[in-house]
């Protein structure tokens, strides 16, 4: 495989950005070798700037559910272009854009549009914590919801309760209120609810996770959330920044059946452009500014180009058949790579939820992060390379999830099935 150019570019960029790359994740830190400079995305396809083109089940860490420069999608945006970039005042767009996701999550009774994932979530909480006049929040081990301060929290050990900073740069004292539980795992919420009491303004959970491979919910655990939330006065937060249109047409709420009681998005609903959003009851989102007390604010807010992407983005996946024509995709890669896994003698455990994947080089099945951590790493690393011999990019670390779009058709689940099996047997 000749990355020539690639490689050039990756000199370059480190002396002009921190490790060359914008977000982290991008780098391959965890998978060894360097980075790959990406030329154009097309449907299923990534080409990189020396001609080599892989199939793409990163898809921008989630966002492409149409595939990438999907015609509608591209139309949208150049007719938006076309009227301006942004106005800084209202537009029709966020009303159409509003009204699409909450066709598809009709527990969303209000929505404020951010940015970025990050904004949603950063956002909701000082919601909650308004709303609740709390301080305190939950979150769960190896679940992720953006760079906030408040939420870049490692819980040390299962039995820690109160969070140390993740990162340096966040002061201790702005993560004191974060209470880190375990997924999965409802005794460790209960416990933390004993020994605070009437103090937690928050629980947020990515219902299923995503942000340490894919580890769905067990039975009982998000009811059990709500449940204790409910009892508690204490808002519950889904997080499906990722899992909104991912896992089903109406998120991890609608698959589960389970009503929280503020929503973040972003990923889908920007049509491969920077969004997110928050909403949810409209007792709550009425405390939001200007309608009510909590300031957040935005100078993109709600931008015409994000809203167009989204609203086409969405249009798309509207149909049922779509969903049927993605689960179908789905099972055939679950079975195309259990087979070539057992043909080659290699343990693996796969997850997916709708559109969301992840390949686990380990024979637990993972339940939290604890599990999570079985996986082998240094496996899952030269498989990474084999497929990307192959032709086939997946994300560059054992801990992330795997997304397919519209246009993963058969023909391109049976091409990566091929590599995989050629890569397997390599192993
Ligand atoms: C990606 C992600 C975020 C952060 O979104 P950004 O747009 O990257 O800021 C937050 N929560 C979850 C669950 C995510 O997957």
């Amino acid at each position: 495989m000749n990355i020539t150019k690639s490689i050039s570019l990756f000199q370059e960029a480190q002396k002009l950005i921190p490790g060359g790359v914008d977000s982290p994740v991008r780098a391959f830190c965890a998978v060894g070798g360097q980075p790959l400079f990406i030329e154009r995305g097309e449907g299923p396809y990534l080409f990189d700037v020396d001609g080599n083109r892989y199939i793409d089940y990163v898809l921008s860490w989630g966002p492409l559910i149409t595939g990438h420069a999907h015609p509608k999608v591209i139309e949208a945006i150049q007719q938006a272009a076309c009227k301006g970039t942004s106005y800084g005042a209202p537009s029709p767009l966020e009303i159409e854009l509003a009204k699409s996701i909450m066709d598809f999550m009709p527990n969303i009774e209000m929505i404020r549009f951010v940015n970025s994932g990050t904004e949603a979530t950063m956002s909701a909480l000082r919601l909650a914590r308004a709303y609740t006049k709390r301080d305190k929040i939950i979150k769960f081990e190896g679940c992720y919801h953006g760079h906030a301060d408040m939420l870049l929290v490692q819980a040390g050990s299962g039995v820690a309760t109160l969070g140390l900073p993740d990162s340096p740069g966040v002061p201790a004292d702005t993560v004191k209120d974060t209470l880190v539980a375990n997924y999965n795992d409802l005794d460790s919420v209960k416990a933390l609810f004993k020994k605070y009491p009437d103090q937690i303004a928050a629980v947020i959970v990515e219902p299923v996770a995503g942000n340490m491979g894919v580890v769905p919910p067990l039975p009982g655990f998000l009811e059990g959330l709500r449940a204790v939330t409910k009892r508690e006065g204490t808002v519950l937060i889904f997080d499906e920044v990722m899992t909104g249109f991912r896992v089903h047409k109406g998120g991890a709420q609608a698959l589960y059946n389970i009503q929280p009681d503020l929503t973040t998005l972003g990923k889908v609903i920007g049509g491969g452009l920077p969004v997110g959003a928050y909403g949810g009851k409209r007792e709550i989102m009425q405390m939001v500014a200007p309608a009510g007390p909590m300031y957040q604010a935005g100078t993109l807010a709600g931008n015409p180009l994000a809203m167009s992407a989204g609203i086409a983005a969405l249009d798309l996946i509207r149909d049922e058949k779509v969903w049927d024509e993605m689960e179908a995709r789905g099972r055939q890669l679950d079975a195309g790579i259990e087979s070539a896994a057992k043909k080659a003698g290699v343990a693996v455990t796969q997850t997916r939820v709708g559109t969301m994947r992840t390949i686990f080089f380990s024979e637990t099945m993972p339940r939290d992060w604890n599990t999570v951590k079985c996986a082998d790493k240094v496996r899952f690393g030269k498989f990474f390379q084999k497929m990307l011999e192959n032709g086939v990019y997946l994300a560059p670390s054992q801990f992330e999830a795997g997304f397919i779009s519209i246009l993963h058709d058969e023909a391109v689940i049976t091409a990566t099935v091929d590599a995989a099996e050629r890569a397997m047997k390599s192993l």
